[in-house]
């Protein structure tokens, strides 16, 4: 793997994807900084060897140039998170920005602007890809968030950089905790899929039994594969086309040796509201005009267990609707599961969507071994898909 330790980047100017698509409130604030304090160990690394960083993002996804899409608007959150001033070139490619380039000295930092101004961007366009390439010397990808695109400044352009290429340090440990869990994880190795639909996941099941020992469905995915053995769920969510499908991959899990655990025992509702009535019960009997929101007592149980037994664990996807408190207790107890096998030594990824959503609004952040940055790049690893951003920096 080409990484940053690699390069020394002195005198060198850096031409750095960033994932700096962060939300901004009305007023153009920025409401969570996370993605641009990922990035700051790379921006750091070229600073401190004597070099300079031209950063490159989108922000959003802007129709033309609208203003609320302008990364001059993130340019004081980047400010206070480096602690260095950040120029700002007012285009990403064209003369100014390669005049601001060409000025660039050691140690200083120049954000361009939005990337996605341009439709030649996620079209993949290899001369608007060539315009990029002659703002740095060292191209480093440390996009994860994009990774899964083909664009022209996080694959295409990687061309242009035959050798002088590497991803960042967050791309690095992003692939690392990946491969920890799908090639080189510590046995046993347990993926916990939650969350709504069953259609969404199916590709991550059928990659994943590969490689996993145990594999657990909860959330709402769970009634498609109660309901095709015969268990009444009520009016519980149910991809009633998907219940063949729920069969066959019981059977391959089998098969291929997988414990595949499912959830005994529910919190059901009356109502998709937090004033509903609730009661646990078997989830093979949720009575009719009933629906199950949660997961129920045993089933924790028996999912503690689990966790408890495994040395590698994947997280992605609820337990329950965790958006309301009342049925937030599935998801909060895993939660407190996953972080006391990792203080036990297990290694824990948690990815993809609504489960790093969870684990931020519960406070496990720091009690997992790494929430990952990128919900979609994420998922098509799992999928067992060569990521175009990662290949263009490993392909030579
Ligand atoms: P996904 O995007 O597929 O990971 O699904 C996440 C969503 O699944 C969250 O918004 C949860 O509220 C929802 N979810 C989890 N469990 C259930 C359930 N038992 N019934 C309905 N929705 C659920």
């Amino acid at each position: 793997m080409s990484t940053l330790k690699e390069f020394n980047f002195k005198n060198k100017k850096a031409l750095i994807r960033v994932d700096f698509n962060v939300p901004l409130d009305e007023n153009l604030q920025v409401t969570d900084d996370t993605r641009i304090q990922s990035a700051k160990n790379t921006i750091f690394k070229v600073l401190q060897d004597g070099g300079s960083c031209v950063l490159m993002s989108h922000l959003g996804r802007p129709k033309s140039n609208e203003s609320e899409y302008s990364l001059k608007n993130i340019v004081p959150a980047v400010e206070d998170i480096l602690g260095v001033e950040v120029l700002f070139a007012n285009d990403c490619v064209g003369a100014e920005a390669a005049q601001m380039v060409k000025a660039l000295k050691p140690g200083q930092v120049l954000l361009l602007e939005n990337l996605r101004y341009y439709k030649e961007e996620k079209e993949g366009d290899t001369s608007f890809a060539q315009s990029l390439s002659e703002h740095g010397d060292i191209y480093v990808n440390d996009a994860f968030g994009t990774a899964h695109r083909a664009h022209a400044s996080t694959s295409i352009i990687a061309q242009f950089f035959p050798k002088n290429k590497c991803f960042g340090f967050l791309l690095e440990q992003e692939i690392k905790s990946i491969d920890k869990v799908m090639k080189s994880g510590e046995k046993p190795v347990l993926a916990i899929l939650g969350g709504a639909k069953v259609s969404s996941k199916i590709t991550i099941i059928e990659n994943i039994l590969d490689k996993v020992d145990h594999l657990i469905v909860g959330g709402g995915m769970s009634f498609t594969f109660i309901k095709a053995q015969g268990g009444s769920i009520g009016d519980s969510i149910c991809e009633d086309d998907k219940m063949d499908l729920a069969l066959e991959i019981l059977k391959s899990a089998k098969e291929k040796n997988v414990q595949l655990h499912l959830p005994v025992d529910v919190l059901a509702a009356d109502d998709f509201s937090n004033s509903a009535n609730t009661r646990v019960v078997d989830i093979t009997s949720i009575p009719v005009n009933w629906q199950g929101l949660d997961c129920g007592p045993k089933t924790k149980a028996i999912f503690h267990e689990v966790v408890q037994q495994c040395k590698t664990i994947l997280w992605n996807g609820p337990l329950g609707v965790f958006e309301l408190d009342p049925f937030s207790t599935g998801t909060k107890a895993l939660g407190d599961s996953i972080s006391e096998a990792t203080k036990n030594g297990a290694f824990s990824l948690v990815g993809g969507g609504d489960s790093v959503a969870a684990v931020k609004q519960f406070g496990f952040e720091q009690k997992v071994s790494y929430v990952s940055t990128g919900g979609g790049a994420m998922l098509e690893s799992l999928e067992g898909k060569i990521l175009p951003g990662i290949a263009a920096i490993t392909n030579h």
